[in-house]
């Protein structure tokens, strides 16, 4: 496996002073989803059928829920808070969460080659050398090493709602993790760091359903992790 990560500029780059003590749960960070049950159901711009329809959703499309209006839900709908009767959607918590705090450099999909892959198969998070690293989801660390164009990384296989995952966070300066732990949703696994193919500091985080498969090319067996959080 060959493969080679972007380059990150760290500009002016604010970053939180976050820190926290090894192993402490981030579950302040779990988001909520729901989940569309019905075959079609329309979004609107307000919370009642006056309100103008600005679209539709179909049977298991999943949303960022924001909140509640009396018998509505809001939603994130193509990037703003859109609402659709609560009847209709399931609420459920979201399967993973951020592993950093950071700002998004580079996100998923078709890449440019310039780095030796035409699909970017996680995203990139900048953030200053030493954030806390906290893993997305409970699961089994499965790879805790420093090896490759991933540098120190860590792999974590999760089984959720009958779903396995393994999830990646590469390019860490200190890994606090070894290969066998069981690991908790948001316990600090790390550090956000520069090592292997990594020009700035930032953690390239992934997402694969089941076991992890890699392409340069196409985005395999990986997932977008913002479908996921
Ligand atoms: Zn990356």
């Amino acid at each position: 496996m060959k493969k080679q990560l972007m380059t990150i500029t760290l500009g002016a780059l604010l970053v939180s002073g976050l820190t926290l003590p090894a192993s402490t749960p981030v579950e302040a960070s779990t988001s909520y989803k729901v989940k569309v049950t019905t075959n079609v159901l329309n979004v609107r711009t307000g919370p009642a059928t006056t309100y103008q329809k600005v679209g539709s959703a179909t049977l298991g499309q999943t949303f960022k829920y924001l909140g509640a209006t009396g018998s509505w839900t809001k939603i994130s709908y193509n990037g703003s808070t859109k609402y659709v009767a609560s009847t209709y959607v399931k609420k459920y918590s979201a399967p993973f969460i951020m592993p950093t705090k950071g700002t998004l450099t580079q996100g998923y999909g078709p890449a440019n080659g310039k780095y030796g892959y035409t699909f970017h198969n996680g995203i990139d998070l900048a953030a200053a050398k030493g954030t806390p690293v906290q893993a997305a989801a409970t699961g089994q660390v499965i790879v805790a090493r420093n090896y490759g164009a991933y540098g120190n990384h860590v792999m974590i296989s999760h089984t959720i709602n009958g779903q396995a995952y393994t999830s990646v966070y590469a390019h860490m300066d200190r890994l606090n993790v070894v290969k066998g732990q069981t690991i908790a949703k948001g316990a600090n696994i790390g550090t956000v760091g520069n090592t292997g193919n990594s020009f700035g500091s930032h953690l390239h985080f992934e997402i694969h359903k089941n076991k992890y498969v890699y392409s340069s090319s196409t985005a395999a067996n990986s997932v977008n992790p913002y479908t996921l959080f």
